[in-house]
């Protein structure tokens, strides 16, 4: 099999055995990655596996664990126990000798003549430092503060829940102790966001809940966007044939302000109402207040704190890298490689998608060491289930080949290449069922078992 034939064919699960014959031959080198989730631990993993144990590898990661986002609306429900969310990076320094080292990254510099980069990873009063070739970061997201009517300055103390952990069980808890008769009121953010169908799986798995639970109670989603941005059949089918009693669904709405009160579940949410003129441009038509009883709000977010200080991001946001390698494009940081949600390309932020482009990243690096351009074609799947109540899902997967960007000749994206929704650039369920719910268990735990042993 030639390397065009292994990058255009294979998905996540059969890459594992694999490594490039191109790239076995790498002299050591070391790589330090930069965050432990979907992207960059399998960033770690690939390094080590695609370079018979050649790269020298050290994974950072702040927190002691990792939490899955992916489930986490299951778990708001009380369907799933959070230990569910739990990971660990244990089997890759067993099963392939990645170094682990809890602490965060606060700078990467030139490294001088120790190395092409110096990284400082800081924990407490505790100073490590790195020196490698290459830095991966994948560190996620950082949310944006929500504008509060009561001091515009300060984030209001409301629940976004949108980054797995302690305030997933919080909304879980607010949403069980809400008045039978209460409103949650859950807001969503532009695109480009962490995970496009997320938000509307939670809409209506916490629809579900409150039918079941809470006859009087509703739900209210005001979306900033003009429409449903993913799996808009699967999504807009559920929203008035199953929770057309107690769901909502209010588009163009965009978050003005915020008052709530920290430790409290509820408050009330200024919205601006947004209509396109025919120009595409943003037109406020007024302004909505809505009062919740659970107030779930979904901030605008941008690569996590260490693509910022850096100076990798632009004006988006997110990271601009080059599709064929993840590396930064940005003068001056040759070298530096930014995955997963930090990163802006057409590919949507995703954990399947993160551990996708983890690997296009990998095969660049060690194509690097060993003095090889990048694949310039490479491709990427994404797949993912979206449960629409506590038994049945619905699903969506899409293959993107980075390739010339058939609207603007010249330019390089990733392009949607199989039988694709005009609406929304991927292929969806037709109709959601039990054996869909029943299949996501399985995709979850492959998925994960891939990324992190
Ligand atoms: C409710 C919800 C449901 C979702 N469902 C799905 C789904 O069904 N399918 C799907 O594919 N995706 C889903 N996603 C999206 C998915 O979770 C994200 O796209 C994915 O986690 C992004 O991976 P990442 O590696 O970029 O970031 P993360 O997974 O967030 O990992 C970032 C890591 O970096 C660490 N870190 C950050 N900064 C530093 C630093 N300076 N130093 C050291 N460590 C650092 C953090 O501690 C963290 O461990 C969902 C998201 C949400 C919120």
């Amino acid at each position: 099999m030639n390397r065009r034939h292994f990058l255009d064919t294979l998905g996540a699960g059969s890459l594992l055995a694999l490594a490039p014959t191109a790239v076995r031959a790498a002299a050591l080198k070391r790589v330090v990655v930069v965050g432990g989730g979907m992207a960059g631990a399998t960033a770690a993993k690939y390094l080590r596996l695609w370079s018979n144990k050649t790269v020298d590898v050290t994974l950072v990661d702040t927190s002691t664990k990792y939490v899955s986002n992916i489930m986490s609306n299951l778990v708001v429900t009380g369907q799933y126990a959070p230990t569910i969310l739990d990971y660990g990076w244990s089997n890759l320094v067993k099963s392939h000798g990645v170094k682990l080292l809890n602490g965060t990254v606060t700078q990467v510099e030139s490294g001088g003549s120790l190395g092409t980069w110096k990284v400082t990873v800081t924990k407490g009063s505790t100073v490590t430092v790195l020196y490698a070739e290459r830095v991966v970061l994948a560190p996620g997201v950082k949310f944006d503060a929500v504008p509060s009517t009561d001091n515009a300055a300060l984030a209001a103390p409301v629940l976004h829940a949108w980054e797995a952990g302690t305030q997933t069980t919080q909304l879980r808890d607010y949403l069980a102790a809400m008045p039978s008769s209460g409103t949650f009121v859950l807001t969503i953010p532009k695109a480009p966001y962490r995970c496009p169908p997320g938000p509307y799986e939670r809409a209506c798995v916490v629809a579900d809940y409150l039918k079941r639970n809470k006859s009087g109670a509703q739900i209210v989603v005001l979306d900033a966007n003009q429409d449903i941005t993913a799996e808009r059949e699967s999504f807009s089918h559920a929203f008035t044939m199953m929770y057309g009693g107690n769901l909502s669904y209010r588009p163009g709405r965009v978050v003005k302000s915020v008052s709530s009160t920290a430790g409290q579940p509820g408050g009330s949410v200024v919205v601006d109402v947004v209509v396109k003129d025919v120009g595409g441009q943003d037109v406020v038509m007024g302004t909505e207040v809505y009062d919740a009883q659970v107030l779930n709000v979904i901030p605008p977010h941008r690569a996590g704190s260490i693509v910022q200080s850096l100076g990798l991001a632009d004006a988006s946001g997110f990271a601009p890298v080059d599709g064929r390698s993840f590396e930064s494009t940005v003068a001056g940081k040759k070298g530096i490689h930014v995955i997963g949600d930090a990163s802006k390309t057409s590919l949507p932020k995703a954990g399947h998608v993160g551990n996708q482009g983890a690997k296009i990243c990998v095969d660049a690096i060690l194509r690097a060491f060993s003095a090889q351009d990048p694949y310039a074609t490479p491709t990427a799947n994404s797949a993912c289930y979206s449960p629409l109540s506590n038994t049945i899902a619905s699903w969506l997967t899409a293959v993107y080949q980075y390739q010339q960007d058939p609207a603007s000749p010249g330019a390089w994206k990733y392009v949607a290449i199989d039988q694709v929704s005009a609406a929304t650039g991927a292929t969806e369920a037709r109709s959601p069922s039990t054996g869909s719910f029943s299949k996501m268990g399985t995709w979850y735990k492959s998925l994960m078992t891939e990324t992190f042993t």
